[in-house]
């Protein structure tokens, strides 16, 4: 058996993390963390940088689309959402805006997108439902991103549909969360249901079997043991406990 031990800090890290009003964003990202996507000045963490460059040669995009928008400090988090008070108003910005530190943004894995036009708008890319934007939505699932404020979901994230802001999860997360259409919340609840000293959740995605259970972070250290054959992942989820993926 293999034996991990978690501590408290880390479950504010990793791929699952969720950042909104009710869960604040608690670690800045360190800037070694960081890519630069493709020849943009658009930064992302690094895994999903690489990642995204990969979904984008899956499709052939090209130029044709744009990355807008990737990870903001807390400073340009403070200053869009100044700016978007002072031009659009409380009620847009409220929709379309996460309030500074309560946006993914903040962590690195998120994305705005366009579609390549001449003029494009900075808080609202357009990325239609057709055309290479919609091929880049058939293939993100499997390359471990979600469209993350879907129109149903507005009251459970409380940001307005956005179908330019993707979000990294990681694969298998990814395809389970689009199949169950659940928001990333929902998921996470989902998850919860699978705790390390129950049943965990045992499922095939894309023909590989996965079991993923869920640990609540303690104020100390936890550990947790898992046959150590296993290829893992494990992920904090910024709401007090942690994922585990086992690839079986
Ligand atoms: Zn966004």
């Amino acid at each position: 058996m293999k034996s991990i031990t978690l501590t408290p800090e880390m479950a504010f890290r990793g791929n699952l993390i969720l950042v909104n009003a009710d869960h604040p964003l608690r670690e800045t990202v360190s800037p070694d963390k960081l890519n630069y996507f493709k020849s943009s000045e658009v930064l992302l963490e690094r895994k999903t940088s690489l990642v995204l460059d990969n979904l984008f040669k899956a499709i052939s995009c090209g130029a044709s689309i744009v990355p807008v928008s990737g990870y903001r400090t807390l400073e340009e988090q403070k200053e869009i959402y100044a700016s978007s008070l002072e031009e659009n108003g409380a009620d847009f910005t409220q929709k379309y805006v996460a309030l500074p530190n309560c946006s993914e943004h903040q962590t690195g894995l998120a994305i705005d997108l366009a579609l390549n036009q001449e003029s494009i708008d900075f808080i609202r890319p357009y990325f239609p439902r057709e055309g290479i934007c919609e091929a880049f939505r058939r293939k993100m699932a499997v390359y471990g991103f979600i469209e993350r404020y879907q129109e149903s979901k507005e009251g459970i994230t409380g940001i307005s549909a956005e179908p330019w802001h993707f979000r990294y999860v990681g694969f298998p997360h990814s395809s389970l969360i689009q199949a169950h259409n659940f928001a990333l919340e929902e998921y996470l609840d989902y998850i919860g249901q699978f705790p390390y000293e129950g049943n965990h959740l045992k499922v095939q995605v894309e023909n590989k079997n996965f079991e993923i259970f869920y640990q609540k972070a303690e104020n100390c250290q936890v550990q947790v043991e898992f046959p150590g054959y296993l290829p893992f992942q494990v992920s904090g989820t910024n709401t007090g406990g942690f994922v585990f993926t086992l690839w079986r």
